[in-house]
């Protein structure tokens, strides 16, 4: 079996996102969407919030598994027998931070690898600081964000 955790904020989870999870999970038997606690950032939707979202998107996807978790991916990863940690990049930034996470993470846990997946190109622009911002400002996201997704 391999299992993958796709770890990330989602605060809030988009259309980018989205798009790597649905790409992502052909490349797996089980994916899990770790919803996580990073503790540099400061959230809008609490980890609560964030995971009832998620799920709704995915309700219907019988080898995705939306799952909250504090700590280091890792651990978590162990937990769950994932063996991949998927992740997504869209540009050079991207690529240095999740660089130096990755090879942290398989030095922490070795034989976790970390599989990338470019963003789609027409998701490229879209972040979850920035649709942070317009909600912040009452701007309308929902062109950005699965549908449905906001509606409890
Ligand atoms: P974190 O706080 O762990 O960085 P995020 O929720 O910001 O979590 O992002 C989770 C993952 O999704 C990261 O690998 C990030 O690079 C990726 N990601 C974010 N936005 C997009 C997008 N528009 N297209 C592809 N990947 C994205």
């Amino acid at each position: 079996m391999n299992n993958a955790v796709f770890p990330g904020s989602f605060d809030p989870f988009t259309l980018g996102h989205e798009s790597v999870v649905r790409r992502g999970c052909k490349l797996f038997d089980k994916l899990i969407i770790g919803v996580g606690t990073n503790t540099t950032k400061s959230y809008l939707f609490d980890l609560d919030e964030r995971t009832a979202m998620i799920e709704r998107v995915f309700a219907d996807e019988k080898r995705i598994e939306v799952k909250s978790f504090s700590g280091l991916t890792v651990d978590f990863c162990k937990e769950h027998n994932a063996n991949y940690i998927l992740r997504g990049l869209r540009d050079g930034k991207d690529f240095f931070y999740e660089n130096s996470i990755a090879v942290m993470n398989t030095s922490l846990s070795p034989g976790l690898e970390t599989v990338f997946l470019l963003t789609a190109a027409e998701y490229a622009g879209i972040s979850s600081t920035i649709l942070r911002e317009i909600l912040r400002n009452n701007g309308d996201i929902s062109a950005f964000v699965p549908e449905g997704m906001m509606i409890a």
